[in-house]
């Protein structure tokens, strides 16, 4: 039996750059990967893998909420590397946990732990309930030289904490932050948004 393992990092902590170089050790040595991607994550196309360092492949499997994954698919393959794991469904994870008892293959998933509030993706979620390995790929904070930790939320350069959980973006959109630069620029962004009915309020006549 195979392992899933689960490498988990913030943005910019070059997951996909280390899922890109997996895939190219494999398949230095003569063996076959697949490269497979949430059908959610169309951030840069569709089928395509690409890492903030430049390097890109196509992927070779896009995973909907409701992806079989017949097994037939993974014959002869010798590693299944899955990019943006936080976006697949609870359902795909636990296909995947399954073909790595029959036929046996290793899932390598790399995603975000977290959202912009800190809370867990749900395929995240399943994926630290399930993997065999969980590993973490690490970057310092944006603002600091502590582990970053959490991902923030930028809307035209100011952090926010608003907006829907999955908005995608390119370089700019987010940063990694340890936890008290995301305290530290979260609060501001609270501030900042209570600003003006608190300007209201103190217009308002103090009863004495
Ligand atoms: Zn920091």
């Amino acid at each position: 039996m195979a392992k899933l393992y689960f490498r988990y990092g913030t943005v910019g902590s070059a997951k996909t750059l280390n899922l890109l170089a997996v895939a190219h050790n494999y398949e230095r040595q003569g063996k076959r990967v697949l490269v497979a991607k949430p059908a959610l994550d169309v951030r840069d196309g569709a089928r395509t893998v690409a890492s903030r360092a430049g390097l890109s492949r196509e992927a070779d499997l896009v995973l909907g909420p409701d992806a079989t994954l017949p097994p037939a698919r993974l014959r002869g393959v010798d590693a299944l590397l899955v990019d943006e794991a936080q976006f697949l469904s609870e359902a795909v994870v636990d296909r995947l946990r399954e073909r790595t008892r029959v036929p046996g293959v290793p899932v390598i998933c790399y995603g975000l732990r977290t959202d912009f509030r800190g809370r867990l993706f749900p395929g995240s979620r399943r994926l630290l309930e399930v993997a065999d390995t969980i590993e973490e790929v690490k970057t310092t904070c944006a603002a600091c030289t502590r582990k970053a930790v959490f991902n923030l939320r930028l809307a035209d350069g100011r952090p926010t904490t608003r907006g829907p959980r999955v908005r995608l973006g390119g370089d700019g959109a987010y940063l990694p932050v340890c936890y008290a630069h995301y305290r530290a620029a979260t609060a501001r962004a609270s501030r900042q948004r209570s600003a003006f009915p608190a300007a209201t309020r103190s217009t308002t006549p103090r009863r004495t």
